[in-house]
């Protein structure tokens, strides 16, 4: 099939499941960055992603086995670093982070044991909203601990590098808070482009 014609991968609801899947395994750790949210923030790439999507920008992290294994030293480093008065927030990335809720549950509850609402969540996403809200409790839950979540696989069709934070036009940047109360999708409400 000619690469233009490739599409990622589109599950059904509870396809995939992280206890199937992962092997609680991260990709890379990159503190105290501007790129990954607003602010500066720590980012965690978790290992593992079966959307497939042609022109991932991460195909190396696809791989569930990629990279080191998820330890107590990286946690509390990650915790240390979001401690800095100048860091807003913590960022996950992938690989799928929510094909990887162990480790990030895990990460989440502590973020917000020690550091209340002060410090902020971004995820990034394959799953489009309305698949989340259809998926399963562990996923669900670990969205109950995010703040702004960029949902849906890149297409390549549709592009685009002028996005905030986004690859492709079909990705949303989701006030995930303001969305669950609302039973609707709430965007970003500092969405410039
Ligand atoms: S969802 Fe993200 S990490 Fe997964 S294949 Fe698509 S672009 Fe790559």
């Amino acid at each position: 099939m000619p690469q233009y014609m490739k599409e990622p991968n589109n599950p059904m609801p509870k396809e995939w499941l992280a206890s199937e899947h992962s092997l609680q395994k991260i990709a890379s750790y990159k503190p105290f960055n501007f790129v990954d949210g607003e602010g500066v923030r720590c980012s965690l790439y978790v290992s593992g992603c079966l959307f497939n999507c042609p022109g991932c920008y991460n195909v190396v992290a696809q791989n569930f086995n990629y990279g080191h294994e998820y330890t107590q030293e990286l946690e509390d480093q990650i915790i240390e670093d979001l401690s800095q008065s100048y860091v807003q927030g913590l960022t996950l990335l992938g690989g799928e982070p929510f094909l990887n809720t162990q480790v990030c549950l895990k990460l989440l509850k502590r973020i917000r044991k020690e550091f209340g609402d002060t410090k902020d969540v971004w995820s990034w996403t394959g799953y489009k909203w309305d698949e989340l809200m259809q998926e399963s409790d562990d996923k669900l839950e670990m969205l109950s601990y995010v703040d702004i979540l960029i949902d849906g696989r890149f297409l390549e069709a549709k592009k685009d590098l002028t996005l905030q934070f986004r690859g492709s036009s079909n990705q949303n940047i989701i006030d995930v808070k303001k969305s669950l109360a609302q039973d609707k999708v709430v965007i970003w409400d500092k969405l410039v482009k």
